[in-house]
């Protein structure tokens, strides 16, 4: 447990294990019903996206089918409904990350939406020439080029928080790469590629005794782990619904009130306005400032009903069952020969990212296919933490809740037929 009394990956409560009912939620997933090539879908490639459970896709449904009108700005039944059903999801939201207002949380398309949002629009305002921005080694892509971007525009630097050997950030770097300069700290919360859990908490507090903001790139965590913006303190923090049993299409930007207010929009349009002459247009207050056009409704509607399905497991309980899955994962593929797990970190969520001696990602991931099992071989959009690796690819297996032991012992099968096929 962390001082909070929060359980954190890596720590294993069994009282949550008791009763998981693993075989019970599965039926809640379609898709997991699904045989591929003859046999069972074992699906281990939910750092990708999470499939989704029956009421999600109810929901969406049911919203085409009889809900169906845009929102706000409707007089008649359809869209009150319609816009009832997407603010209440906004203060699910709110809840899922216990944000102080409705306000601070910004429906958008993604992670790297959310990402995006606040470069072009705290990064435009605030960066100048010869200013710093900071992220980790081990980012995704899309909390890198953002940055890459602004940087290149204004004449600022990127600054790379270096990772040891096991794919660990090294703090004492961290600390000596802020400075006067530093305008924001952009840092993921899980490493995708890795597993890593990030001691953000602490980083956070790091930046802040020097004043600098900090985004959190929550698309590996929000899954996997219960999260409190306002324990963690984060300026920002981005996430995905479709990694999350919602759809895809829909994410979440939160922001702290204060610097989402003194931040320009990002796009023009829709409800973002207020009243608009040639002269000049005044722009509508939080959260619509952020939110141009017509929304993904039928996204933001589904995306509250896979955060109530998830909260109605509750994540400390998934976060107790997957560090146990993920331990016993790490187990059997650390006893296939030639096997090299890549991302050892003490603190680590649902990745296990590996490499196989003399035979390509690829490979593994074709010949698993064919025995019904689904992972990811690739960069994974990580391509500076793969060369950090002297590795082109990984293949990566990733875990969600619906996943049992019995898959795990599936996929070590599977890699020791992927042996064979190359001795
Ligand atoms: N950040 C991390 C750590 C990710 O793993 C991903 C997606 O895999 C993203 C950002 C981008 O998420 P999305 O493609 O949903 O915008």
């Amino acid at each position: 447990m962390n001082p909070a009394g929060r359980q954190v990956a890596g720590e294993v409560c069994n009282d949550c294990l008791v009763g998981f009912g693993v075989e019970r939620i599965r039926q809640d997933f379609p898709a997991l019903q699904v045989r591929v090539h003859g046999k069972p879908l074992v699906y281990l490639d939910n750092a990708a996206t999470s499939q989704k459970p029956q009421v999600v896709i109810d929901r969406i449904t049911r919203y085409y089918l009889s809900e169906n009108s845009n929102i706000h700005r409707g007089v008649h039944f359809l869209s009150d409904l319609a816009t009832q059903a997407y603010e209440s999801t906004r203060d699910r939201v709110r809840q899922f990350l216990n944000a102080a207002h409705d306000r601070e949380i910004i429906f958008t398309r993604g992670t790297t939406e959310g990402i995006n949002l606040v470069a072009h629009s705290f990064g435009r305002s605030r960066v100048r020439a010869g200013d710093e921005i900071v992220i980790s080694a081990m980012e995704h892509h899309s909390n890198i080029v953002p940055w890459q971007i602004l940087c290149e525009e204004k004449g600022a630097t990127l600054r790379v928080i270096p990772v040891n050997d096991a794919g660990e950030l090294l703090l004492e770097e961290y600390e000596r790469l802020l400075c006067d300069r530093t305008r924001l700290v952009a840092v993921t919360y899980v490493s995708n590629a890795l597993g890593t859990v990030n001691p953000i908490k602490p980083m956070i507090a790091t930046a802040h005794r020097r004043g600098i903001p900090v985004l959190v790139d929550g698309a590996q965590a929000a899954p996997h782990l219960a999260v409190d913006v306002q324990e963690l303190d984060c300026d920002f923090y981005a996430f995905s619904g479709h990694k999350l049993c919602g759809p895809t299409g829909i994410g979440i930007l939160y922001g702290k009130a204060d610097l989402l207010e003194s931040m320009p929009p990002y796009q023009g349009g829709g409800d973002m306005i207020s009243a608009v002459t040639f002269e000049k247009t005044i722009y509508n207050s939080l959260p619509y400032k952020f939110e141009a056009g017509t929304p993904h409704i039928a996204g933001v509607i589904g995306l509250g009903a896979a955060l109530e399905y998830v909260q109605r497991i509750g994540l400390p309980r998934i976060a107790a069952y997957e560090a146990d899955l993920l331990a016993y994962g790490t187990e059997l593929l650390s006893a296939i020969p030639g096997l090299r797990i890549i991302g050892t970190a003490r603190e680590k969520a649902s990745v296990l990212s590996f490499v196989l001696d003399g035979i390509h990602a690829h490979d593994v991931g074709t010949i698993l296919d064919h025995e019904g099992i689904a992972i990811r071989a690739g960069h994974h959009c990580a391509m500076p933490v793969m060369k950090r690796f002297g590795v082109s690819a990984t293949a990566r297996a990733s875990l969600a809740f619906y996943n049992t032991r019995e898959e795990l012992e599936a996929l070590a099968k599977g890699l020791h037929k992927v042996i064979e096929v190359f001795a």
